[in-house]
């Protein structure tokens, strides 16, 4: 599921275009949209991922009830992959200048579902799609202020738990997003993600955090990660994207 909490610009423009590229077939697209900015987002994806994309249904939603009546989280979900088709589903919100970091972010979740199935945990997986689909820089001054800081491995969903513990609406959703992310970048740190991501294929990819990364207590590195990377952020990169 991808979500911004800013707003987005959009502009006029034709839907109903039938796109079909070597792993999506995307129903209703724009008029902006091509099959070769397709192809050539989708190859990065799978690059970073090391897997090709079982045939995926992508459609586009141009009315904003009907989206959100699709997904049932509200008006924050710009767009979200679905799990039991593995469909990909973009909302109104999305245009030319968000869509490659949207549908990066869904389609990394598609790859999660058909080549790690479970092997990623839920409280690393948002985190890691919006690392891999280059989203935007975690706000770690933003991040800091939060401490202490829940046990993050009870993270699971940013918009189904009702009494989550990185806390409720907005800003708990923002927690989720942000706090995954910075796991994602503080692992990278200790250890080949590509290799940590590639000993997980079939297994638990939480076993290796202690054997392969030596990371002991994920939370108190966090916690230690978080403060030390809030006080060398420049200032110039709290803007919100
Ligand atoms: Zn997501």
């Amino acid at each position: 599921m991808s979500l911004v909490l800013f707003g987005v610009g959009g502009s006029v423009t034709a839907f109903g275009k039938e796109l079909q590229s070597n792993a999506i077939r995307f129903h209703n697209a724009p008029a902006w949209l091509t099959e070769r900015r397709l192809e050539k987002l989708t190859d990065r994806i799978q690059n970073v991922l090391e897997w090709d994309v079982r045939r995926i249904e992508a459609t586009w939603h141009t009315d904003q009830r009907e989206f959100e009546t699709l997904h049932g989280f509200g008006p924050a979900v710009l767009a979200f992959a679905r799990r039991a088709d593995h469909s990909v589903h973009v909302g109104p919100r999305v245009d030319s200048s968000n869509f490659d970091e949207t549908f990066g972010h869904e389609l990394i979740h598609v790859i999660l579902f058909q080549k790690y199935k479970d092997a990623i945990p839920r409280w690393l997986e948002e985190g890691l799609a919006n690392y891999a689909a280059k989203a935007a820089k975690v706000d770690y001054a933003w991040l800091a202020k939060r401490a202490p800081f829940p046990d993050v491995r009870l993270m699971i969903h940013p918009f189904k738990a009702i009494s989550a513990p990185e806390g409720k609406g907005a800003e708990g959703w923002r927690f989720h997003y942000v706090a995954s992310q910075a796991l994602i970048e503080m692992i990278a740190s200790k250890c080949r993600l590509h290799e940590l991501l590639q000993l997980s294929v079939g297994k638990k990819l939480e076993t290796y955090l202690q054997t392969y990364c030596r990371i002991q207590d994920i939370n108190v590195e966090f916690g230690k990660w978080v403060s030390k990377k809030a006080k060398v952020q420049p200032s110039a990169l709290l803007r919100s994207p």
